[in-house]
């Protein structure tokens, strides 16, 4: 056998032995391929087999290893019942019973008045001592193997402690040595052991419990967030593309500026300040602009296309949706009357002949600003000079769909992603690594707090009153009913539902709006909505966070315990934008748990949705967060933000300084393949 095969790890299961198809098959089912996913595979407990007793010291329900001797083979003539073997030692008698075994196979392990090894877990039945299919017969020489503390697998059906034991022994026996990636400060400082001992240690040493606080566990946590970081550093140096660098003097953006009926917050003129000088930079931009809803962030982005304006490029604004694409549009119409800059909006609804007129505009450079859907920016849009991509709302992105962003608009476009999702600091970098992150964290100081209510399903009557109030001084209401992911059907139903129960209250005054319908239809709701035609909008959760309805100032979410913090903190962003007092009342069918009145309260406490998201990671864990589940992407299998913080700071800083130093990172280069970060290396 070769001696430290790197190459082993990354072997298929079945070289092992005892690995047959079967086996595999089991395995896979746990996404358990290659050699080296068995690694992360941990033991979640121990079987400790290694109390070796008499039969009249044997306590009922235990463990237990014996020493005995086969004495009588009891098998029935009928099939499908148990067979037993009588066993003794020199203390007494223990029955050996066995289900689904064959006979010759039992005489064979258990030959009469040969001393064998047994062990398993003590039963009494009938006065007697037994044990059913006893998980060790063998050998007396075999007794030091059998006798020990043994770690317990989650087992995947079919594949018991002993086959896996073997599995992994081979595994753990034939474990590579690498070159130590960590720097020795990191490891000093943490009492970190190299990668294999770690590794070794955490395998054959499991006690009751798995030690997620081990310094062993902490350095493979270690490992993993800094693999993961590593790839979104290589990805974001592989992606930093030269450019033109835009040269301007703020001219259209002082203009603009001076129309504003309000002064931008300090972080907008630090946002903006940031943008402007990467538009500057021989280098491509690539940045995602993060703010709360309502945090100003549209105003950001139209002035940075006016700075690509001036610069004598075209910039191109994106939006999810045709009505939040004319908003921006509108906006920037009201905003931009004096100045000579053409703009247009291009959305499905565009006639094909005025489509057409458009696209030839914008390939010859008589439009300078663009706005649409992403659609736009996906189709074969040809611009004559495109300088900047705006993509608004984009929090449906992973790391892949980001890099086929970076890569669209040419080498000169710069492109700026905005979002909303909020993200808890702790995350940053293993979200976002490979971007840089420009945030919005101060609200307009003219924002009034939203007060936010928990009420309990028997009092809908108070609401319903508090509707009508609305409704008569002409403002409006959403409705949002929980969203059910088991059923689609059922999710529709329960909006349909509550549509029906309060468009009888409130007649001709309500709106349905839901995933199920077309595009079309949504429009037509949302425009209705928009122009007040209805007061009162019933939906799931896919309303669009983006849309300005500066009237809107009550937002009742039923069955709030179904949602997210943090979800329920972007759903309440929709109300409280205009200078109105709002209200967003929290449903719950019973009494209030102790759960949900801490929800409320953190709610209550702040409106500041990064540190909302910092909460909710704490409350609920982070599998659940929202923008983990709306990207799709599950980045960590042994790092856990809320129980390894410190690492998750650690690493952040380490980065920072990988960044700074411009090192070679190709001592990464296995760290990367363990990870199977590895795909930017080819
Ligand atoms: P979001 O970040 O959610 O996209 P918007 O850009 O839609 O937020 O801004 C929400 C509202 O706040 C808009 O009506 C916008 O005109 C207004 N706004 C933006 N910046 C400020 C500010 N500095 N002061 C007051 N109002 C502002
Ligand atoms: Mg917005």
């Amino acid at each position: 056998m070769q001696r430290n095969n790197k190459e082993f790890l990354f072997q298929n299961l079945k070289i092992l032995d005892g690995v047959g198809v079967k086996i595999s098959k089991y395995l896979k089912k746990k996404n358990i391929e290659q050699i080296v996913d068995l690694l992360w595979n941990f033991p979640y407990s121990n079987t400790d087999r290694s109390n070796l007793v008499k039969i009249n010291e044997l306590e009922i329900g235990k463990i237990c290893t014996i020493k005995i001797i086969p004495e009588k083979y009891n098998f029935p003539r009928i099939r499908n019942l148990p067979k037993k073997v009588i066993a003794r030692d020199e203390t007494g008698v223990i029955d050996l019973i066995f289900f689904n075994s064959y006979e010759t196979y039992i005489k064979k392990i258990l030959p009469i008045n040969k001393t064998v090894i047994i062990s398993g877990k003590i039963n009494y039945y009938k006065k007697r001592y037994q044990i059913v299919n006893p998980a060790y017969i063998t050998e007396e020489k075999n007794l030091d193997y059998v006798r020990q503390d043994i770690p317990k697998y989650s087992l995947t059906e079919g594949i018991n402690e002993k086959i896996y034991r073997k599995i992994i022994s081979q595994v753990l026996e034939r474990l590579p040595s690498f070159d130590e990636w960590l720097d020795k400060e990191i490891l000093d400082q943490n009492n970190f052991d190299g990668w294999k001992n770690s590794l070794t240690f955490i395998h054959k040493n499991t006690k009751e419990k798995l030690d997620l606080n081990s310094n062993q566990y902490k350095r493979l946590v270690f490992d993993e967030i800094l693999a993961n970081s590593i790839n979104l550093l290589l990805n974001k140096k592989k992606f930093k593309i030269k450019k033109k660098p835009k040269s301007f003097s703020l001219n259209l953006q002082n203009t603009l500026l001076s129309k504003l009926k309000f002064e931008l917050t300090a972080d907008q003129k630090n946002v903006i300040n940031e943008i402007n000088s990467d538009l500057k930079s021989p280098f491509k931009m690539f940045r995602l602009l993060q703010g709360d809803v309502g945090s100003g962030k549209t105003i950001v982005a139209i002035l940075a296309a006016l700075n690509v304006v001036e610069a004598g490029y075209q910039a191109a604004f994106m939006a999810p949706t045709e009505i939040l694409a004319k908003q921006h549009f509108n906006l920037f119409k009201s905003l931009s009357k004096e100045m000579s800059i053409k703009s247009e909006l291009i959305t499905g609804k565009t006639p094909t002949a005025t489509k057409k007129g458009i696209y030839e505009k914008i390939a010859n450079g008589e439009i300078n600003l663009i706005f649409g859907t992403h659609a736009l920016f996906q189709s074969k849009t040809i611009f004559k000079k495109l300088g900047l991509a705006v993509i608004d709302e984009q929090h449906k992105f992973g790391v892949k769909q980001r890099r086929e962003f970076s890569n669209k608009g040419g080498a000169n476009c710069d492109i700026v992603l905005m979002s909303a999702t909020p993200i808890p600091r702790t995350m940053m970098m293993s979200m976002y690594g490979d971007l840089d992150v420009s945030r919005i964290i101060s609200k307009p100081s003219n924002r009034k707090n939203i007060l936010t209510l928990g009420k309990v399903s028997s009092k809908i009557k108070e609401i319903y009153q508090l509707i009508q109030k609305k409704i008569n001084t002409n403002e409006q209401v959403f409705w949002v009913c929980p969203l059910i992911e088991e059923s689609k059907k059922i999710d529709h139903q329960s909006v349909k539902v509550r549509f029906d129960h309060l468009n009888k209250i409130f007649k001709n005054e309500v709106g349905v709006i839901h995933g199920a319908m077309s595009p079309e239809d949504k429009n037509t709701v949302l425009l209705n909505f928009l122009t007040k035609k209805i007061k009162v909008l019933v939906s799931t959760t896919v309303i669009e966070v983006g849309i300005d309805f500066p009237d809107a100032t009550l937002i009742i979410i039923e069955d709030a315990h179904k949602f997210g913090l943090a979800q329920l903190h972007q759903l309440r962003g929709r109300v409280g934008r205009g200078d109105k007092e709002s209200i967003c009342i929290l449903l719950f069918k019973n009494d209030l748990s102790e759960n949900a009145k801490k929800r409320i309260s953190i709610l209550k406490e702040s409106n500041d949705g990064f540190y909302i998201a910092e909460k909710d990671l704490h409350l609920r864990g982070y599998g659940d967060l929202i923008g983990f589940k709306q990207s799709g992407e599950k980045i960590f299998k042994l790092a856990d933000p809320n129980i390894h913080e410190s690492l998750f700071k650690q690493n952040e800083q380490y980065i920072k300084l990988l960044e700074k130093k411009r090192d070679d990172l190709d001592k990464f280069n296995d760290l990367l393949k363990i990870f199977k970060k590895s795909e930017v290396l080819k």
